[in-house]
């Protein structure tokens, strides 16, 4: 196994066959071996800086109905809430004085927010804070639509791909949504000219070791600025609460096998990370992880936005949050960077 991993450290790449032997057959030496690897190329290309991106949770209604998800439309007992576009600013604010300089804005499919109003918030934002990075993570949207938030000054865009399985997609969603179409988003926000972050939950139901290979090479193929994966967390009004939890040691290792494929790529240790296991974002950063993404909404809608169960930070203010993570990065020796921090193989012709 270890001459697999030397050869994903020199080549980038492995077959189907290979990411599957490891993903199947690894154990905790093998991981050590795999995040030492993941470390240095993630030290040696970005230093030992982390990036934060500001999560502001603007809307948690959604028309969509994932079977995974807290906030599926299925869900009546949800709270919803929604962010003005004035709160939505004085998150900006606050976040910018902490010495945020990327906001994320992240919601349920939410049909109150048209483009027109989208493309109102979007501009305001980049008017208001120009030196900042404005990602989008707002789901599923036509080719007109993402391309006029980019022409707005929308700079990233996340939309996980979930599965890059067809019938593991299906067990996942209900029958109106489809990998095809999610991996059409991708393809056109690629195009369109977005940072684009792909990414999938680990340990996902009916999940095989198989269905995570195939996930590494459509990554590898895609070439994405960024990708986001976490465990898959049940929540208990879904029809998923039942099912297993993501563990610990997959997520990392996967955190692992994907810094050796992406050497450049901008990989966060995630807040479902964080909700696993008290140390999970350290230990995700340690694995190659580079970006956390704390959450700048206000304190009063944080318990409303719960795509699964025991997320943690829900109590605490934007401040907590960036001190917390600032000793927490500190204390395995690495450093919050108060920076866009762009992906460093991104070249962007279109803007200036
Ligand atoms: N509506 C948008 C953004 C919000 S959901 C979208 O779907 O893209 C953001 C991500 O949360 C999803 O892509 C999914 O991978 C993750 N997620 C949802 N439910 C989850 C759960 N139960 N456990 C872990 N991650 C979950
Ligand atoms: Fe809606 Fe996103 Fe949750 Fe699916 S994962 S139900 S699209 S918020």
């Amino acid at each position: 196994m270890k001459s697999l991993i030397d050869k994903l450290e020199k080549n980038t790449v492995l077959s189907k066959e290979e990411y599957a032997f490891l993903i199947e057959n690894f154990d905790g030496e093998i991981s050590e071996y795999l995040f030492e690897k993941a470390r240095n190329v993630r030290i040696k290309n970005y230093g030992r800086d982390v990036y934060i991106r500001g999560l502001i949770e603007f809307t948690s209604y959604c028309k969509n109905n994932c079977l995974y998800c807290g906030l599926r439309c299925g869900n009546r007992n949800a709270e919803r809430y929604r962010l003005s576009k004035s709160e939505i600013l004085s998150c900006c604010e606050k976040g910018y004085a902490l010495g945020f300089r990327t906001f994320v804005l992240q919601g349920g499919e939410d049909p109150y927010f048209t483009d027109e109003r989208m493309l109102d918030i979007i501009k305001s934002i980049k008017s208001g804070y120009p030196d900042c990075a404005l990602t989008l993570s707002v789901g599923e949207k036509s080719y007109e639509s993402y391309k006029a938030y980019f022409d707005a000054g929308a700079d990233r865009y996340l939309l996980r791909h979930e599965t890059a399985d067809n019938e593991h997609y299906a067990k996942l969603h209900p029958k109106e949504m489809s990998a095809l179409n999610r991996k059409r988003c991708l393809e056109d926000l690629k195009n369109i000219g977005y940072q684009v972050g792909c990414g999938f939950m680990v340990g996902s139901p009916y999940q095989t070791a198989e269905n995570l290979a195939d996930d590494m090479i459509y990554i590898k193929e895609l070439q994405p600025q960024m990708v986001g994966i976490g465990p898959f967390i049940s929540q208990h009004d879904t029809p998923f609460a039942d099912k297993k939890n993501g563990t610990l040691e997959l997520t990392l290792f996967m955190l692992g096998l994907l810094r050796l494929t992406l050497p450049y790529a901008l990989i966060p240790a995630t807040t479902a990370l964080g909700t696993i296991d008290a140390l999970g974002r350290e230990k995700g950063i340690l694995a190659g992880a580079n970006v956390v993404m704390p959450n700048l909404s206000p304190s009063d809608v944080r318990k409303k936005y719960l795509l699964y169960d025991n997320k943690i930070c829900t109590g605490d203010e934007a401040a907590e949050c960036r001190k917390c993570l600032e000793m927490r990065m500190k204390a395995i020796g690495y450093d919050i960077a108060v920076s866009r921090g762009d992906c460093l193989n991104f070249k962007n012709s279109e803007r200036k």
